[in-house]
């Protein structure tokens, strides 16, 4: 035989009741069918019983409700014929609630043993309900053979009584019986009592054990007992098989799929449980069960309770006392008190306690009774509690045979900016806890769940910046890879943020990159305190900050994020270029939060200069000179002037072509090469300021007075002048290249003439070349050349540094 139970989800609906009737109805033989109450009545019972003793007349309303839906139940899915005798029942039971909710509200006195009553009209509704609908079946009252007795304050249920009474009822059972779940009554008063919420699971785990069943059947809303709460982490996935102790250590820590007593009659029968989908029968769910053949997952799941109280009990009187930890458990039993974590450190002068929030006060209250003595001398301290908190538990019964699963777990959330306040793992090695402040509950759970599941794939998530030549570009290439990325690197690029100057939209499960710009154009003005506050507020995981503006207050932002353990990638070249203290704050926040701070792009586009330079440093070269000619945009303009196109000309199609900066003065003052030349100078490990750059211009000061529109009626003045220089030039045979120099830490600019043999003579078009001499590379510098500007390369760039990013 079987036990089959049916949660509140399983019941909720016309829909999820028919389909509990195909299942029960299919099966061949004998089953015991337990039903949770219609979904979301428990939780309505309690609240208008509040009402209720309140004072608060709206009771009455909510009383109503209660009574439609059920009777809206009986009217969908039960046949004239037999609605007759059942609505008797129904109707029996609601005036009996009705009278119970009337006593409560007249007296303005809810006790225990009342609420008690009044939560049990759920399921013997509900079980009524089901019992009618389905053909054959018996009804059972729980109430008869579910036996509990006060323990420790606290109804418990009396296993050796229920067992025996189970087995006498169920002798002759027919083929199909209905059973409330969750209700029992107390042994010797025989009133009612129940199980605790989410107590219809351990009604079905009581009956399977006494009965001896095959399996026991929890039917839900999810296909199974899953890696995570799916309503937390979207990418959590079924677990096919768990261990009885896997399962429970799941459980206890807050995983809802399985109230977290009903393991422990089954596993000591051996009888597997099932945990099925009710809305998608075929799916074959999890089989729960003492061994578990070919598994070598170490981590099977990963659940949380929120709402934590840290107590900690300290004094130095407890070192070496033998029989603290008695009285501290002792006490807290008496009370009462659960007590789901403990960590001591082997000095063992403090003990931390996780209790649920809402026995803090009590635990605090009777643990200083129990002190008081030790508390007045000084020899201990009052109990300390530390509230708004949630306890975290990896699980996994292979945990003990592999090294290293802490130092992942605690790597992975320090990476994150995730500071763990206490932790706790027993020598059975299939469970390691730990706590943290409630508000980095979603965000641990997700950046765990990451690091030790993501056999499917590993996520990043992006707030992209700038949505011009270079961020238009990126966006369009991430779109173009999402796919490949996903199937080959096993890598997806999540882009959860897109920012304009004018606009921002904010998704944290990704924004569909096919319609951004539409999206961006209807959302709300936004502004860079906005921006900040979004990005810091999604507080996600595995996210980067990417720059693709030139702006000065977006890179203001850098600090803030990268203290937040979010990653920058920046096309910007205003942070790496600012004052030295500022950069190297940049660089060492990163450093310290775990993070990355790159900007490749912020020389020489795609080009690997920067991480050249810095693989050659971390391997012990030092860079001596450094002769590039670094801005693309003036290349292309020495490149293109001629008889034909005179300078001014030339200005207006590097702008027209993308390869000037948005304002072209910032290239032709030079302060685009110098901060460029800044930016590789300090990567080469030299201390240097953009002021310390000696430069030799070729535009007067004059033209970067006054406005944009300005420079550009002034320019063609310069045309003459240009032209006639040009002649000489070439009558020379030699190009003028703008040359960017560092030599042992001195820098310059200037407009050079190069004959036919410079290597910087036949640069093409607006490439870049970059000459780096070092103590390996003396006689002959490393070379690296090609495009060094264009809106695709340097998306590209950024993007190189974003994967860089996915594969620490
Ligand atoms: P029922 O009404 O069937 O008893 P519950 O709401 O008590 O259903 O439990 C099912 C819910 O548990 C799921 O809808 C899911 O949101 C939640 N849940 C939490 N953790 C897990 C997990 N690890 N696996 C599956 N479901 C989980
Ligand atoms: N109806 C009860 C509750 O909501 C028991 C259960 O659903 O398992 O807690
Ligand atoms: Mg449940």
């Amino acid at each position: 035989m079987k036990v089959l139970k049916f949660g509140g989800t399983s019941v909720g609906s016309v829909e999820s009741i028919l389909c509990l009737k195909r299942i029960v109805e299919s099966e061949k033989q004998q089953v015991v069918v337990v039903v949770s109450a219609l979904s979301g009545i428990t939780d309505k019972l309690i609240e208008t019983a509040k009402l209720a003793v309140n004072g608060n007349e709206r009771y009455l309303e909510e009383y109503e409700m209660i009574v439609e839906r059920h009777k809206t139940m009986v009217d969908s899915i039960i046949p004239k014929d037999k609605a007759v005798i059942l609505n008797k029942t129904i109707d029996g039971l609601l005036a009996e609630l009705r009278s119970i909710y009337n006593g409560v509200y007249l007296i303005r006195d809810l006790s225990e043993k009342t609420q008690a009553a009044i939560v049990s009209y759920g399921e013997r509704l509900s079980s009524n309900i089901v019992a009618t609908l389905i053909e054959g079946a018996k009804w059972f009252d729980a109430r008869e053979f579910i036996k509990t007795e006060r323990k420790h304050g606290k109804q418990m249920l009396d296993s050796e009584l229920t067992t025996q009474l189970v087995c006498n009822t169920f002798s002759h059972s027919p083929k199909i019986s209905l059973v409330p779940g969750f209700i029992s009554s107390d042994k010797i008063s025989g009133e009612t009592t129940n199980l605790g919420r989410g107590g219809s699971d351990y009604t079905a785990s009581i009956i399977a054990a006494a009965l001896n069943a095959e399996v026991l059947e929890i039917w839900t809303d999810v296909n199974g007992f899953m890696t995570a709460d799916p309503r937390v982490i979207p990418t959590a996935y079924t677990i096919n098989e768990l261990s009885y102790i896997e399962a429970m250590e799941l459980c206890n820590f807050g995983a809802k799929v399985i109230y977290p007593p009903t393991i422990y009659p089954v596993c000591v029968k051996n009888i597997p449980i099932r945990v099925k989908n009710t809305f998608n029968t075929d799916n074959p769910g999890t089989i729960i069960k003492n061994k578990i053949d070919n598994d070598r997952k170490p981590i099977k799941g990963i659940s949380s309770i929120n709402g934590t109280t840290l107590i900690t009990v300290t004094g130095l009187s407890m070192v070496g006392v033998i029989g603290v930890n008695r009285r501290i458990f002792t006490v807290l039993a008496d009370n009462g008190i659960s007590v789901f974590m403990v960590s001591q450190a082997s000095s063992e002068n403090s003990t931390s306690i996780g209790v649920r929030d809402e026995d803090a006060a009590n635990a605090v209250d009777v643990l200083n009774k129990e002190f008081a003595k030790e508390i007045e001398t000084g020899a201990m301290y009052p109990m300390h509690a530390e509230s708004g908190l949630a306890t975290i538990a990896i699980v996994g019964e292979n945990m003990k045979h592999t090294p290293g699963i802490a130092g992942k777990l605690f790597g992975t959330l320090g990476r994150s900016g995730i500071s763990v306040i206490a932790c706790a793992q027993g020598a059975s090695e299939t469970n390691i806890s730990f706590v943290v402040e409630s508000k980095l509950l979603r965000k641990s759970l997700n950046v765990l769940h990451d690091s030790f599941f993501l056999s499917e794939y590993k996520v990043l998530n992006l707030f992209i910046c700038g949505i011009g030549t270079v961020g238009g570009n990126l966006i369009e290439q991430i779109r173009q890879q999402h796919s490949q990325l996903m199937e080959n690197r096993r890598l997806k690029l999540n882009v959860v943020g897109i920012a304009s100057s004018r606009t921002a939209i904010f998704d944290r499960e990704g924004i569909d990159l096919s319609n951004y710009k539409e999206k961006l154009a209807k959302s709300t003005p936004s502004d860079i305190d906005r921006l900040r506050r979004e990005v810091l507020g999604m507080n996600i995981f595995n996210s980067v900050f990417v720059d693709c503006t030139a702006s000065n207050e977006v890179s203001s932002l850098y600090q803030t994020f990268l203290e937040n353990n979010i990653s920058v990638v920046t096309a910007n070249k205003i942070a790496a270029s600012s004052d030295y203290e500022s950069y190297l704050k940049l660089k060492e926040t990163a450093l310290r939060r775990g993070v990355k701070f790159l900007f490749e792009t912020n020389v020489g586009a795609g080009l690997p200069i920067i991480g050249t330079i810095n693989d050659l440093c971390n391997s012990g070269d030092k860079i001596l000179k450094i002769e590039a000619v670094l801005s693309g945009t003036l290349n292309f303009i020495f490149n293109e002037i001629s008889a034909e196109v005179p300078f001014s000309e030339t200005v207006r199609r590097a702008k027209e072509q993308g390869y000037s900066e948005p304002d072209p003065r910032i290239d032709l003052s030079g302060k685009d090469v110098v901060r460029k030349l800044v930016i590789l100078t300090r990567e080469a490990g030299y201390k240097v300021e953009q002021e310390d750059v000696e430069k030799k211009l070729f535009v007067p000061d004059e033209f970067f007075d006054g406005s944009i529109e300005d420079f550009w009626k002034n320019l063609p003045n310069l045309d003459a002048d240009f032209e006639e220089k040009r002649k000489k030039l070439e009558a020379e045979n030699k190009r003028w290249r703008f040359v960017a120099k560092m030599d042992h830490g001195k820098t310059s600019v200037s407009l050079e003439s190069v004959s036919i043999n410079h290597p910087f003579y036949g640069l093409e078009g607006s490439n870049n070349i970059v000459l780096l001499t070092t103590e390996r590379y003396k006689e002959y510098p490393m070379q690296i050349q090609g495009y060094g500007a264009g809106a695709g390369v340097t998306a590209a760039g950024v993007f190189a540094n974003i994967m860089s990013i996915a594969n620490i």
